[in-house]
């Protein structure tokens, strides 16, 4: 329910996992345990003792970003992968040329990879914010 949200906050360099497939249990004690901030639509599950949630009232993709944000602050990182949450390093075009399309490669400047699932990422020359960034589809 919240992964489009997760995703969002991953453009915007935030460490955002999402799990729609856990038990309660579970998801409290992964957040415990990694020193989550549990963000869910779920009141009951937010009132939970010895966990530090926050109840998303808010049903508008922007009005909950804004909200996410007001409440952990600015994002410390520069983006994260989008599919997986990995954080991407900065390759050289080089170490992009086996991953991108030829054009992509003539016109692209700096490139970004996934540490954790390989996925090649790069920033559009006309950068206008998250739109600017693609996926290498062809990648694992
Ligand atoms: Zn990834």
């Amino acid at each position: 329910m919240l992964g489009t949200l997760a995703r969002r906050l991953r453009w915007l360099g935030y460490d955002a996992e999402y799990r729609n497939d856990l038990p309660d249990e579970e998801m409290i004690r992964i957040a415990r345990e990694e020193g989550r901030l549990l963000v869910t639509r779920d009141r009951a599950l937010s009132r939970r003792r010895g966990v530090n949630a926050l109840y998303l009232a808010e049903e508008e993709l922007e009005e909950q970003i804004r909200r996410v944000i007001e409440v952990v602050g600015p994002a410390s990182g520069e983006g994260r992968c989008t599919v997986c949450n990995g954080a991407l390093v900065s390759i050289s075009r080089e170490e992009a040329r086996p991953h991108v399309p030829p054009y992509v490669l003539r016109i692209h400047r700096r490139f970004m990879r996934c540490e954790r699932c390989g996925r090649v990422y790069w920033r559009g020359s006309h950068w206008r914010g998250m739109q600017s960034w693609s996926l290498d589809i062809n990648t694992p």
